[in-house]
């Protein structure tokens, strides 16, 4: 038998991995062995540790009447929905689920994804497709957002995060066929928020649509957790709304909503929406059941407002900054990727997970830790975070 040849691809991948790994940027993934909760359980054993990880801000993942709600889905839809939306894949649960969500958001008609990530694919990508579009996008915004950039065939026109002034230079320079300003309504990584008022009277004096993420805002800004929107108090067909299921909605998938034009366009031509198969019928069956919840929760919210501010409270003696804000998302602001994991690692040791963030997620230089809040956190878990915190030197007399 002839001697193999050595493989240049696989040996290029263990390259690029011990790579990586040599400058710490190597990811893991942690397994837990519970559901959902600011209270988990590492598979491989250890003791249980207070999490400050995931995006359950309203703590309605675990939810009884949820899992209810999919399990009468189940029940009455089954388990898959078989095929694509335009095939045979668009349910009696999936056309409730979007007039419901259409309704909540004040919205004329909206379209449900499997994802976030499609759902911003498929606005970007359908809406522009031709090399004379722009789109101009806010430095910060998420991965999501930018992929669909990249993916349609518009000019990508980045402006400073939330620079307005700069915005309104750049749409007086770059003329186009259609154009589409693109943001994060809460910015998933900084937790600070878009002035979206200022950003629809800069779409509407320069004929552009405005594209919203609402990942982080829907079910927990604006009156009844309706979301940034219903927040900045906008109504008007060039706002295009993008919101998530799968944060505070405690569920999975994602919605557009918008001018019943613009989603009819969606069904046409977006590509990320038609073939793909329609989610799963006892999410889209759940879904008026996590908006009734949403809607019913503004002690929810006010009791995640309360811990972020103490949260502002006890991070004012700490040696990093952690910038004022309103929104569950709270950075500490580090800066070297290193110092950060070993923060991060430091302060699991003391039983307290939060996520450490550095590139390419965040601009070189400004790694951090992400401490995202919820509504099943006690004030108990702030005191918990702040021992930690302390034996691990964040108090400035401890440097
Ligand atoms: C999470 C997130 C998405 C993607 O949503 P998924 O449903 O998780 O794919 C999009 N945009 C932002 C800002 C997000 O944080």
């Amino acid at each position: 038998m002839r001697k193999a040849k050595p493989n240049r691809l696989l040996q290029g991948l263990v390259d690029e991995h011990a790579q990586r790994a040599g400058l710490g940027l190597t990811r893991h993934r942690r397994t837990l062995d519970a559901p959902v909760g600011v209270h988990v359980q590492d598979r491989d054993g250890g003791s249980a540790k207070l999490s400050f990880l995931s995006n359950d801000y309203l703590g309605l993942a675990g939810h009884p009447d949820l899992r209810q709600a999919l399990a009468d889905g189940a029940l009455q839809w089954g388990a898959g929905s078989g095929a694509s939306p335009l095939v045979s894949g668009h349910l009696g649960c999936h056309a409730d689920a979007e007039a419901a969500l259409a309704e909540f958001v004040g919205a004329e008609a909206s379209l449900l994804f499997i994802t976030g990530y499609m759902a911003n694919l498929a606005v970007i990508t359908s809406l522009l497709d031709h090399a004379d579009d722009v789109v101009f996008s806010d430095a910060l915004n998420h991965a999501s957002l930018i992929d669909g950039c990249r993916l349609s065939r518009a000019r990508v026109v980045p402006y400073a995060h939330g620079d307005l002034q700069m915005l309104q230079g750049l749409l007086l320079a770059h003329p186009g066929r259609r154009r589409l300003i693109a943001t994060d309504a809460v910015f998933s990584m900084d937790g600070d928020q878009a002035d979206l008022g200022s950003l629809l009277a800069l779409a509407e004096l320069h004929d552009t649509l405005l594209l919203v993420d609402d990942a982080h805002g829907f079910g927990v800004q604006g009156p009844q957790g309706r979301g940034s929107v219903a927040a900045a108090n906008l109504h008007s067909e060039r706002v295009i709304l993008m919101g998530t299921l799968g944060k505070a909605a405690g569920l999975s998938g994602a919605f557009v909503a918008g001018d019943a034009r613009v989603i009819e366009h969606l069904v046409q031509r977006s590509r990320s929406y038609i073939f793909s198969t329609s989610p799963a019928p006892a999410v889209a069956a759940a879904i008026p059941s996590a908006l009734r919840l949403i809607a019913a929760g503004d002690a929810r919210r006010r009791h995640v407002q309360a811990l972020r501010t103490c949260l502002q409270e006890m991070a004012a003696q700490w040696r990093f900054t952690l910038p004022w804000g309103e929104t569950p998302i709270a950075p500490v602001l580090v800066g070297e990727a290193a110092v950060t994991m070993t923060l991060a690692a430091a302060l699991a040791q003391q039983g307290v997970l939060v996520a450490g963030i550095r590139p390419p997620t965040v601009p070189l230089g400004s790694s951090r830790l992400r401490i995202s809040l919820s509504a099943s956190h006690q004030l108990e878990d702030l005191r918990t975070l702040q021992s930690a915190a302390r034996m691990v030197g964040f108090e400035v007399d401890s440097a």
